[in-house]
């Protein structure tokens, strides 16, 4: 079945993004015609340039590195016309590579160098989701998107962000984040952020166990009560092998056992360094131990990729067929923070579209 797994059938299949950022998915096109009209000086002047820059800026080993690449497109993101353009674009090329739920996770604190208030920045980008979703219907794709809210782990603006997550919890946002550098700025920095967020029945992902390892992982969980975990994959620090087996440490054990969902950007990872190729990704091992792996895309912009492409390199590291495709997608459907029922329909819908796949 391995064979018949061509990108254009992985395109076809109705997939499910919960880890692509906004300011991390911008078309190199956009990003030059924003920059003109905000003056914002950039490092090249054609879109193919632009886009080989921002691969290479990102590919350069660390987390810090790949993170000042953001610099450029949160300058020229920095109005709310250009937070609706984005993120309608952002819906319509997640819908053209079959994405048929997305939630688009950005930092409203980064956009107010212009003197947006964050309810503005949060409706602009509300907006241009819906724009998006409604464009994309007219060409025949079907998806839902969302927003999730991020705070930022260096600024100390956490629980401004999980009450404007709250605020806006019935209008466009499903869920709160941290993210930014993960190393000297610990999850559990803010725990009144998540003490709102818990009074409020709330759910949220955090950025835990990327650059960091087993210390961030265990506050993301033990202390945060974090729902989902951005990456996490270090949490195979907690693993080793003996023989022909293996053993959990008790936080591995932790998370695999009460299967707490893991956002996997293989792609993103090799560019910041946690493995030097796909085959040596920790995605084989994760997935074999039972873990609760999804797979996500990070930032298209910065790892030049599509959720298509991210399936496809996995496909060829670990020979994986459509069945395990379609278990890494229900895994992220399950993993959605919708409603009940909404995620009911997601996951028959992601069954359905790969009986017809198998059936082509
Ligand atoms: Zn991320």
């Amino acid at each position: 079945m391995t064979d018949a797994l061509t990108p254009d059938l992985i395109r076809r299949a109705p997939k499910v993004a919960l880890h692509d950022h906004l300011d991390g998915g911008l078309r190199p096109a956009t990003i030059l015609e924003l920059a003109e009209a905000a003056g914002h000086q950039l490092p090249a002047a054609d879109p193919e340039a632009l886009g080989t820059w921002f691969f290479e800026a990102a590919d350069s080993g660390t987390l810090a590195r790949y993170l000042e690449t953001f610099d450029h497109t949160i300058a020229v993101m920095q109005s709310a016309d250009a937070l609706r353009r984005v993120a309608r674009e952002w819906v319509l090329d997640q819908a053209a590579d079959g994405v048929v739920y997305a939630e688009a996770r950005w930092a409203p604190e980064q956009h107010q160098r212009a003197g947006l208030t964050l309810e503005a920045a949060v409706e602009a980008v509300r907006d241009g989701l819906a724009e998006g979703v409604a464009e994309a219907a007219t060409q025949g794709q079907s998806i839902i998107a969302a927003q999730l809210v991020t705070a930022m782990r260096q600024s100390d603006r956490w629980l401004e962000i999980a009450r404007l997550a709250t605020a806006y919890r019935h209008d466009s946002v499903c869920g709160f984040d941290i993210a930014g550098p993960e190393i000297g700025f610990p999850p559990d920095r803010h725990p009144e952020a998540y003490e709102w967020l818990r009074a409020h029945n709330m759910r949220y992902t955090l950025h835990a166990g990327e650059a960091e390892g087993l210390g961030s992982i265990q506050a993301a969980i033990g202390r945060c009560g974090a729902y989902r975990l951005g990456h996490g994959v270090r949490i195979l620090d907690d693993v080793r092998r003996e023989g022909d087996g293996w053993i959990l440490g008790d936080l591995a054990a932790l998370v695999r056992d009460t299967q707490i969902p893991l956002e996997v950007c293989p792609s993103s990872n090799l560019q910041t360094g946690i493995a030097a190729s796909y085959a040596e990704h920790p995605f084989g091992d994760l997935y074999d131990l039972g873990f609760n792996v999804t797979v996500s895309c990070d930032n298209r912009l910065m790892s030049r990729t599509t959720l298509t492409r991210e399936f496809s390199e996995l496909a060829a590291a670990f020979g994986y067929d459509l069945d395990d495709l379609e278990t890494f997608t229900v895994n992220a459907a399950d993993a959605a923070f919708l409603g009940f029922e909404e995620k009911q329909e997601l996951i028959a819908e992601v069954f359905d579209g790969f009986a017809a796949l198998r059936e082509s």
